[in-house]
């Protein structure tokens, strides 16, 4: 879309579709740990900066494999942590079905929802990479409606972008009307790059096919 000059510094998103104008960061009573691939940070309708400037108590760490990684080996040690997996699996606590034994468990600790930020494969050679994150607990929830993430396709219905996917997840643990900005920030974002020349499907739209 743009040069390297510019980008926005903060969003690292072109400064002609930079949202942080509209930005309304919040908290949040669990801690959001977005782990991103490198291969996302480069993409320019990649959530997961956006999702981390949203909410204030959250967590951006980039890598491809976090067992090294000092900040989550902290987050993983503290004591005063429960930490959980945003990962699908017939183990996995299901939301918001199993809120109630979720929050039970946890006692006078601190929610801490590791999130990966990629694809599916991106997400599972990651976590091939990172046993100590892959033997957490995991929860998961199965979204109501489809990903409104037309720009990029998902590779199946169930499948949210990493903001939605936190939304999701903010209704569910941590209701608040403020998390809508979340939302809200991501249609705006949606509906650029659809004004951009995407399709609905995620496609260049064909120059010349005037569908409106
Ligand atoms: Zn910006």
């Amino acid at each position: 879309l743009s040069s390297e000059r510019d980008l926005c510094i903060r969003c690292l998103r072109a400064k002609s579709v930079c949202l942080c104008e509209k930005i309304r960061p919040f908290r949040s009573t669990f801690t959001t740990v977005l782990l991103q691939h490198p291969k996302e940070r480069k993409n320019s309708i990649g959530t997961a900066r956006l999702t981390h400037l949203c909410i204030e108590n959250s967590i951006l760490i980039p890598g491809t494999e976090f067992d090294e990684n000092v900040r989550v080996q902290d987050l993983l040690k503290d004591p005063a942590n429960a930490c959980v997996i945003l990962y699908p699996g017939k183990d996995a606590t299901q939301l918001p079905e199993e809120k109630g034994k979720l929050i039970e468990s946890l006692g006078d600790r601190t929610l801490v929802v590791f999130v990966i930020d990629g694809t599916w494969e991106l997400a599972k050679g990651m976590l091939r990479r990172s046993p100590k994150l892959r033997s957490l607990p995991t929860i998961c929830f199965t979204p109501e409606t489809p990903s409104r993430y037309r720009v990029r396709k998902q590779p199946a219905k169930h499948c949210l972008s990493t903001i939605e996917a936190v939304h999701v997840l903010t209704q569910m643990l941590d209701p608040k009307p403020e998390a809508d900005i979340l939302i809200r920030l991501f249609s705006e974002m949606v509906e650029q790059q659809v004004a951009f020349g995407f399709d609905q499907d995620g496609e260049p739209k064909k120059k010349f096919r005037n569908k409106s």
